[in-house]
């Protein structure tokens, strides 16, 4: 199960330990629950990327989990950020990313917004008829036209993105009119967007897109500046996914771009998912109508993809991690909802409250899509690397969540 966690993850007399760093003792040292991430990982998969598309221009989707110290690591590797709303641009600034590694999305973006942008020199994906008018009002120069290229992704609905009746993006028909207003106004059309969806398990859905959008530019008689294709390539959450590597995904890509062409790769999950494990200490243990449920101090609160999109997740016991497996369990959150399960069915050792149970594959779309739910406040956040963890991310408190009541 270990090549479902970060690639610096070992088992050491019984102990996991993540960044040269026991597991247990990051539970007692930052508390639980708690996301680790692991700096190898992060650069190792942004290197995966550079050598599958050497030149591409390489944005960080940010809403795969924001995070201020992430973002700087990041930048580090000459990888800038895909941002979609203010929260997320001042993220990015706040990193030191400029203009020319910052791409803004949004299928609705506000005039501020927009002006926020253009202050930041931002490259902006037009996304809706008429909007080069508003951006060009905001002071925006550079833009790419979003194309819906009508490809269902092989994904969960929910993040499916280039279908017919997506919310995002513009027809070829309306795309070619966007850029007409766009050039009439004097803004600089540098080239066409297209983002598939996320969690994608094959290449085969963002290869038809890319031909649909080289017919598009060819139709036009275009050769653009940049060719953005988003992000989407997926993570393994458990052995039973299967999932192409970076350099197989982006490998097919990159090999169909025309010659003086720039690619732009927008990824998120696969840079953070696998780089993520949480930690929650088990609490009560208990049997209901041949169920053993074993109880987390988090839950949907924490990593909110069990309920959103069925998501599957495997576990160990970080302080037991070499016991053979005794039976199975189910893994319950501490939030007042049935549907509060993390994982439905994992086998362990017989699980003991005080154990340390690591969630592996959990550093993308978890903490980013969490909230406070139960009054439960957010938890912290450690990047680890050579035997030591730095905190990136500080443990909400109760009076940080009574500050909003006036
Ligand atoms: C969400 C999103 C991404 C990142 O997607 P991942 O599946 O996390 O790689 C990139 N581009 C756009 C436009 C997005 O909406």
């Amino acid at each position: 199960m270990l090549e479902l966690f970060p690639i610096s993850a070992k088992i050491d007399g019984g102990e996991l330990s993540l960044g040269g760093v026991p597991a247990s003792r990051l539970a007692d040292e930052h508390g639980t629950p708690l996301l680790v991430y692991c700096e190898e990982t992060i650069r190792a998969q942004v290197a995966a990327y550079r050598e599958a598309a050497p030149g591409a221009l390489l944005v960080y989707g940010t809403k795969a989990f924001a995070n201020v110290a992430l973002l700087r690591l990041l930048a580090d590797e000459g990888v800038g950020a895909d941002v979609s709303t203010l929260g997320e641009l001042a993220f990015a600034r706040a990193a030191g990313i400029d203009g020319e590694r910052l791409v803004f999305h949004g299928n609705n973006k506000s005039a501020e917004e927009l002006r926020a942008a253009a202050e930041t020199g931002a490259l902006v994906v037009l996304d809706a008829p008429g909007e080069a008018q508003a951006a060009a009002a905001a002071g925006v120069k550079r833009v790419l036209v979003r194309l819906t290229p009508g490809v269902e992704a092989v994904t969960h609905r929910s993040i499916q993105t280039a279908h017919e009746e997506s919310k995002f993006g513009l027809s070829p028909d309306s795309a070619a009119r966007e850029i007409g207003r766009a050039l009439a106004l004097g803004l600089e059309v540098e080239g066409v967007h297209v983002h598939v969806g996320s969690q994608l398990g094959r290449v085969a859905e963002s290869v038809l897109a890319l031909e649909r959008v080289l017919a598009f530019i060819e139709g036009l008689g275009w050769t653009p500046r940049f060719l953005d294709l988003g992000g989407g390539l997926g993570v393994r959450h458990n052995r039973e996914e299967e999932l192409p590597s970076v350099a197989e995904f982006v490998g097919p890509l990159a090999e169909r771009i025309p010659d003086g062409v720039q690619l732009i790769l927008e990824p998120g999950r696969s840079v953070v998912g696998r780089a993520g494990v949480t930690l929650y200490r088990l609490g009560s243990v208990k049997e209901s109508g041949g169920v053993t449920y074993a109880a987390i101090d988090g839950g949907m609160s924490d990593n909110p993809r069990p309920q959103l999109y069925g998501a599957r997740y495997e576990a160990l016991l970080a302080n037991r991690a070499e016991e053979p497996a005794s039976g199975v369990y189910r893994i319950a959150g501490k939030h007042c909802e049935s549907g509060d399960v993390l994982i439905d069915a994992v086998e362990l050792p017989a699980p003991r409250a005080g154990d340390v149970l690591a969630v592996p594959a959990t550093g993308a779309y978890t903490l980013a899509l969490g909230s406070t739910y139960n009054g439960v406040p957010r938890p912290a956040v450690v990047l680890v690397e050579g035997g030591e963890a730095q905190e990136i991310r500080k443990r909400e408190t109760v009076d940080d969540l009574l500050r909003f009541e006036p």
